[in-house]
């Protein structure tokens, strides 16, 4: 039963956070949605909330600290709760090692390493005083293995990995109830390809995704199962991408 749960969303103004406000929002969830394009944010709150449902939202840049923790306020003042943090933000500028992109390296640390460590940050405090709520992370499928122009965004999500088996672990141990789930996508249509900008990586990445790719509502689907489960339950890891993809 997910109807009436507060749940943040970064990385909500396009892609697999945008598919996933709607799609909860359809079910009657709550929406708090982050990222930095604000004008993105607000037609989509303003469409969610003309077909009947809850959404507010706010300017979030996941790599500082303060635009984390006001997020949760948000959600807190707004809707007097939260149940669930999805953290999804997250940017892909591959390219060979060679190409030596130095700043895009450190923009995908940033971003999707302390991206998620800012998120948590934000949450622990009031899940761990509640005991309960729900961390879900978008890793990848470049989490799990690696490939050639994926070494730095690889590693971040390899990061993802590790990160949430720990604090899974260690919500356990200490009785604090708090579920995770981590998500790993293959190629998924959305706005990601457009943070490359090494040339040649860009366009062969195009060509597996315009054979492949398939929609963001997949994910979607899988975010609502998972806050879904009953609260003795976590289901921890999805892979999930398109049936005819090989690697
Ligand atoms: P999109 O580019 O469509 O969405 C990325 C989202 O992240 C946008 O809403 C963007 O919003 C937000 N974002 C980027 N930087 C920041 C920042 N500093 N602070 C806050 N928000 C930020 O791509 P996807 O929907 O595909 O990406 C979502 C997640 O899925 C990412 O973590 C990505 O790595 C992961 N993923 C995607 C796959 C795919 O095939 N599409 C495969 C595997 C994983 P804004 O620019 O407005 O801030």
């Amino acid at each position: 039963m997910i109807k009436d749960k507060v749940v943040i969303i970064t990385g909500a103004s396009s892609g697999i956070g945008e598919a996933t406000a709607r799609r909860l929002a359809r079910e009657g969830v709550k929406v708090v949605l982050g990222a930095r394009r604000t004008d993105k944010l607000k037609q989509l709150a303003a469409e969610i909330t003309k077909e009947g449902g809850h959404a507010v939202y706010q300017a979030l840049d996941v790599t500082n600290q303060s635009e984390n923790d006001a997020i949760v306020k948000l959600a807190l003042d707004t809707f007097g709760n939260l149940d669930v943090i999805f953290l999804n933000a997250g940017i892909m500028p591959n390219s060979p090692l060679s190409a030596l992109k130095t700043d895009e390296w450190h923009q995908m640390v940033d971003v999707n390493i302390k991206g998620v460590l800012n998120g948590v940050a934000a949450v622990l405090p009031v899940f761990t005083q509640q005991k309960s709520g729900h961390v879900i992370a978008t890793s990848s499928v470049a989490g799990l293995k690696a490939y050639p122009n994926g070494a730095v965004y690889g590693g971040t999500k390899w990061f993802v990995r590790d990160f949430m088996e720990v604090l899974r672990m260690e919500s356990a141990q200490e009785g604090t109830n708090i579920r995770t789930a981590i998500i790993y996508p293959a190629a998924i249509n959305t706005e990601l390809l457009k943070t490359i900008s090494q040339h040649q990586t860009r366009e062969s990445m195009q060509g597996i995704y315009d054979t492949y790719g398939i929609s963001p509502d997949r994910i979607a689907d899988i975010i609502a199962f998972a806050i879904g489960q009953p609260g003795d339950t976590t289901i921890n890891e999805f892979t999930v991408g398109p049936s005819n993809q090989p690697w």
